[in-house]
């Protein structure tokens, strides 16, 4: 059967995390989180004192990462450098310091790589900003899912663990910083690829989410 590479884009909270990984789950595919390899930068900057702004810094950094995914029955595990980092990235500081590393072309390019090597073998589903415009321009299937600010923060809010939990209003007010850096970015703005399927997640539930873009993976399998 024809294997896809599909793409998942949109802002913070706009379901790409939970509908990537079902819709890899319902097809047999492996789904990547491309934000948890940003996020993994971050970390490593902010464990080395290394500013945002600091190119030959984040460089050194990046060409010390050895990055790697590990596929396990119950989810991917990102690995760093042999270090499962996967449920330790989420923080709210790692969150605004990768949206911060993420404009920072050194960054971008050296991630890029990495992306793409992963997607050699397709079978795959990418969840990101700059998946189907940037990384995979020639995807067989690009979705581009946004909801309202609201509801993105209601989610994250309810997705966080209890030990590092900010308020909803903290979260809207993050969300949308992280907005306006991922889309007013030189580098890589988000931006719905031109061929991409957009859908608003806001009124719909995941598993209606699921049935519409796995109906659209059948009809391009053939
Ligand atoms: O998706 P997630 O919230 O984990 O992403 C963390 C940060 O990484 C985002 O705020 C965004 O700035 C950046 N990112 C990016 N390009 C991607 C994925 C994430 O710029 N493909």
């Amino acid at each position: 059967m024809k294997k896809l590479l599909i793409t998942i884009d949109g802002p913070a909270g706009a379901g790409k995390t939970t509908s990537s990984r079902m819709l890899a789950q319902r097809l047999g595919y492996v789904c990547v989180d491309t934000g948890a390899l940003y996020r993994a930068v971050a970390d490593r900057a902010l464990k080395a004192n290394v500013s945002p702004d600091d190119d030959a810094g984040l460089e050194n950094i990046c060409r010390d990462l050895n990055i790697s995914y590990r596929i396990q029955p119950n989810g991917n595990r990102l690995f760093v450098n042999d270090e499962d980092v996967t449920d330790r990235l989420r923080t709210p500081e790692i969150t605004m310091a990768a949206s911060a590393i993420s404009a920072r072309p050194v960054v971008r390019r050296f991630l890029l790589n990495v992306q793409r090597e992963l997607g050699a073998k397709k079978g795959a589903v990418f969840e990101g900003r700059d998946m189907g415009t940037v990384v995979f321009p020639d995807a067989d299937l690009k979705f581009f899912l946004q909801a309202s600010l609201k509801a993105r923060a209601m989610r994250r809010y309810l997705e966080s663990p209890p030990e590092t939990r900010q308020s909803v209003s903290e979260v809207e007010h993050d969300i949308e910083i992280r907005d306006k850096n991922d889309s007013t970015r030189i580098h890589c703005p988000l931006i719905p690829a031109d061929d991409a399927i957009i859908i608003d997640s806001t009124d719909i539930s995941i598993e209606d989410l699921i049935d519409r873009m796995a109906a659209f993976a059948i009809e391009r399998i053939g």
